[in-house]
């Protein structure tokens, strides 16, 4: 055993004997010493953490929402219904002004789908349409491939590309780095002449897994059919095509998009004390991709957010602002949910003191990502030592979300982003893979816990969160 190793053990078994109150330290971060002002929080903060990691209520919860709604895709009756059963169930939770405020949603249909390597031998394609597609003509669409591996490989070989599928071959890396090329691949494939467009999976390679989600075609071009391939075929076509061997495929799409219908963001709180006008928002968003069962993303974003909210009722835990839950509709597909929030509160807007988003997972290991000023900063990991029980210690950069935004954006109002570990985030991202199976009730009950602590003593603290 090493002496630092030794010095390290030595710190823990300190910090287990104080309750866990301070932390760690760690190389090259400076953590907060132990912050008098919030010992009157330890035991609200205790009881929080006991009350959710001794029950696997809430992962219990995911797995009723999520096997009995399934996949909720905007302006489908599986989200309505489900949207249906969050209002009743978080009036039964005690939870108060629980209400729905209507938005207009898209409503895309994908229909049957497949495609295939007509020659050489002839191949089933694992794929699945992108949100929002034409579709194609019944006897699909056929033509030879062509490979590309990003948009700067699409404009070298422009010439090329005229009446043929382009196939977006680029690996994954990170998301932000390779979500583009499904955004922006097709409009990219269609202004140069293709007649469809595939494009790798955004994701790491995993089991052969398509990984839908939403395009956007642009001015200037006519759209053209698109759809996700999984890596493990896209990478067969590049070595056929590398090897000089032309790569013959046929798509066939029914995919189209509707009128747009009602749906609503559902709305649950828990009213300040003092100061009820100011709010913590929290929340996630309801509906999902039309494949698995969107478990990951959002439902377990939405199920530990609303979790925070109803252990403080239980516990009798009613802080000085009030704690907002906001289960949005259409994040994945428009991002209605969210500006239509930000426009029906807009003359509030400056009333949002801090907005939390779970939106990338609860997979372990997790951190807290945050974005604000350094005054909000400091205060935020010092209430951050309140978590060290549950092992969650890091605040990093990053906070935020696709929801919360718009009205913090508006508001000026620090964010946070509860976030999961990307590399199992991201294998299951938009498939039919994301299901509860993936999530541990021990990841659900621990969540919750971290994100009623900060969102108790945020809304309890004497002084708002500085901007
Ligand atoms: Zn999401």
């Amino acid at each position: 055993m090493s002496l630092n190793r030794r010095t390290v053990l030595v710190r823990l078994s300190l910090a287990a004997l104080v309750g866990g109150a301070f932390l760690v330290p760690r190389a090259h971060t400076q953590v907060p010493a132990r912050a008098a002002w919030l010992d009157s929080y330890r035991e609200a903060a205790t009881r929080l953490i006991h009350a959710s990691t001794s029950d696997d209520f809430a992962w219990r919860r995911l797995a009723e929402f999520t096997d009995t709604y399934g996949h909720r895709l905007s302006g489908s009756e599986n989200l309505d219904r489900a949207i249906a059963w969050v209002v009743d169930t978080m009036k039964r939770d005690g939870l108060e002004n629980v209400r729905t405020e209507p938005v207009m949603v898209p409503r895309w249909v994908r229909g049957r789908e497949s495609a295939e390597i007509i020659a050489p031998p002839r191949h089933s394609l694992a794929i699945l349409g992108l949100g929002g597609s034409i579709g194609t003509l019944a006897g699909g669409i056929e033509a030879e491939v062509i490979v590309v591996s990003g948009f700067e490989d699409l404009r070298a070989r422009a010439a090329d590309v005229k009446g043929r599928i382009v196939l977006f071959n680029a690996p994954f890396t990170t998301y932000a780095d390779t979500v583009g090329y499904r955004t922006g691949g097709p409009w990219a494939a269609s202004r140069l002449g293709a007649v469809a467009a595939l494009v790798r999976g955004v994701g790491p390679t995993g089991l052969r897994t398509p990984h839908t989600g939403s395009l956007q075609y642009g001015q200037g071009a006519a759209p053209i059919p698109a759809a996700s391939v999984a890596a493990e075929d896209a990478d067969r076509i590049a070595r056929l095509r590398a090897r000089g061997v032309p790569v013959l495929v046929r798509l066939t799409m029914d995919a189209r998009s509707e009128e747009d219908v009602e749906s609503a963001n559902v709305v649950g709180e828990i009213r300040g004390r003092e100061r009820p006008h100011e709010i913590v928002l929290l929340g996630g968003h309801l509906d999902s991709w039309d494949v698995g069962t969107g478990a990951s993303d959002d439902a377990v974003g939405c199920i530990v957010t609303w979790e925070a909210a109803r252990l403080m009722m239980k516990l009798g835990l009613r802080p000085r602002r009030t704690v907002r839950i906001v289960l949005w509709t259409n994040e994945e597909n428009g991002l209605r949910g969210a500006t239509a929030y930000a426009a029906r509160h807009a003359a509030h807007a400056a009333d949002h003191v801090f907005a939390l988003e779970s939106d990338s997972g609860i997979f372990e290991p997790v951190s807290l990502g945050f974005s604000g000023s350094a005054a909000a900063r400091t205060l935020i990991r010092e209430i951050g030592t309140l978590l060290a029980p549950v092992g969650l210690t890091e605040i990093v950069g990053g906070g935020g979300g696709a929801d919360i935004g718009p009205i913090a954006h508006a508001g000026n109002a620090p964010m946070m982003a509860y976030l999961g570990n990307p590399a199992r985030y991201f294998a299951i991202h938009h498939t039919p893979a994301d299901t509860i199976e993936h999530i541990t009730p021990k990841e659900v009950s621990k969540a919750a816990a971290a994100i009623a602590v900060m969102a108790y003593v945020v809304a309890e603290m004497p002084e708002r969160l500085p901007k």
